[in-house]
């Protein structure tokens, strides 16, 4: 069977619904078919992710991170309210666990500043006001507009509001190849293109490729384990977060609340060997493992990154009592009996440089011929999306894009 469509986008993921939802409201009599793999939505990152509305202020200011974040947790909360999606506002505070990550934490708060964010320092006696769980030395950072809501829910209303402006999804349809603008379908079906756009998340790199773009990129997936806390609903009441280590793209273990007040741990960045690796031989992927681990040489010889570290620290995290006893640095209550419930795994699509053995930590968009691609939607992309989605969109209308 044959099909066409003026747009087609791969992957019906936050970022690939956020697109169509741009796409429509730009053009809006287009035919836009929005394709995926799956039956249902948010089996992958947008339905496995802690739900965290940040606030913007981690990254370099310079990065399209720094701007879509800021932009696109106003416009998600926006989205919302709209929809009648729940979000919690929650704030949240980065606390140190030594005095001397004092310069770093300093070095964030600049960073929120030059990226015009609301985030305040505040002493031990202010983080005991705001979260009486929490604990410090000296200084923390106060950010007020962080929050949190269902990613299922996001993701149900975004999907609700592309169909009612005339979008189409294919679910159960797994893309399989492309070749002169038309995407070949598992079951033989075609459809035509008058633009493709990537967002498929853990396979975007393997499309691009199939589009002869970002040839020098390959993903390097990482698992995020949770475990859920027994305690009464409001118990902690804010987001806990540790400073970062800058040379990792991860924020290090943290402690969340979730839009229903129950407190969450994790996710780990555990170096993953196949893609959809959910637990136990789930997805397994013989070609992926061997793919993957040729990549490895070329990570660990990186200058960009200590890999021995984040492995010395992110491994033992599969232990239970391992990651909670770094969660109780920042949250010294929590304990591994009030912590046994474990959450749905997550796997984080990192993109890697392999010429240069670089984790990307921007978000990476590449334009090809009549096709775009969206190769690192990493975190904090769910939080990003809708601003991604415009900017991307904004980008194709005027060939701003990176080729
Ligand atoms: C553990 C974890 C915690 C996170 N926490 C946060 C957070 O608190 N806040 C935040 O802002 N961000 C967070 N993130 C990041 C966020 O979840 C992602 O950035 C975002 O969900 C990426 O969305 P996506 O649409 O690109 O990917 P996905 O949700 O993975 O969607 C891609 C879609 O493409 C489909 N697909 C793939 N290949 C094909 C194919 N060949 N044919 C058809 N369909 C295909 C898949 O089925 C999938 O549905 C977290 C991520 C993880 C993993």
């Amino acid at each position: 069977m044959k099909t066409s469509a003026d747009v087609v986008i791969v992957g019906a993921g936050v970022v690939g619904l956020a697109l169509a939802d741009a796409w429509l409201t730009r053009h809006p009599g287009d035919h836009l078919v929005v394709v995926d793999k799956e039956f249902t939505l948010g089996l992958h990152a947008s339905g496995r992710n802690s739900g965290v509305l940040h606030a913007g202020f981690y990254y370099a200011p310079d990065s399209l991170k720094a701007k879509l974040t800021r932009d696109g947790n106003r416009m998600l909360k926006e989205f919302c309210n709209e929809r009648g999606v729940t979000v919690r506002e929650t704030g949240k505070v980065v606390v140190t666990t030594s005095s001397e990550q004092l310069p770093d934490l300093e070095k964030l708060f600049q960073r929120g500043q030059a990226n015009g964010v609301e985030l305040e320092k505040i002493d031990e006696a202010q983080l005991y006001e705001l979260e009486p769980l929490a604990r410090t030395h000296e200084q923390a950072l106060w950010s007020p507009t962080t929050a949190v809501a269902d990613p299922a829910e996001v993701i149900e209303a975004l999907a609700q509001r592309v169909v009612e402006r005339g979008g189409v999804l294919r679910m159960g349809q797994s893309v399989v190849g492309v070749e002169s603008e038309k995407i070949l379908l598992s079951d033989s079906e075609t459809i035509s293109f008058g633009h493709l756009i990537n967002a498929a998340g853990l396979y975007a790199d393997t499309i691009a490729h199939w589009c002869g773009v970002g040839l020098e990129y390959k993903m390097l997936p990482f698992k995020g384990l949770y475990w859920y806390g027994s305690w009464e609903q409001g118990r902690l009441q804010r987001h806990v977060y540790p400073v970062p280590d800058s040379r990792n793209p991860f924020l290090g273990t943290h402690v969340t609340v979730t839009v229903d007040g129950r407190a969450k741990v994790g996710p780990t960045a555990i170096p993953s060997l196949w893609r959809e690796d959910y637990g136990g031989l789930s997805n397994f992927s013989a070609s992926e493992m061997s793919n993957i681990v040729r990549m490895y040489p070329g990570f660990f010889a990186s200058k960009h990154h200590n890999v021995w570290s984040l492995l010395r620290t992110e491994l033992p995290k599969y232990s239970r009592r391992k990651l909670l006893s770094e969660a109780a640095r920042l949250v010294p209550s929590i304990n591994s009996q009030d912590f046994e419930t474990k959450g749905r795994p997550g796997v984080r699509a990192q993109l890697f440089h392999v010429p240069s053995g670089r984790l990307e930590m921007d978000f990476v968009v590449r334009q090809g011929s009549k096709s775009t691609h969206v190769l690192n939607a990493v975190s904090p992309a769910w939080t990003s999306s809708l601003a991604v989605a415009k900017h991307v969109v904004e980008g194709i209308e005027s060939e701003t894009l990176t080729p």
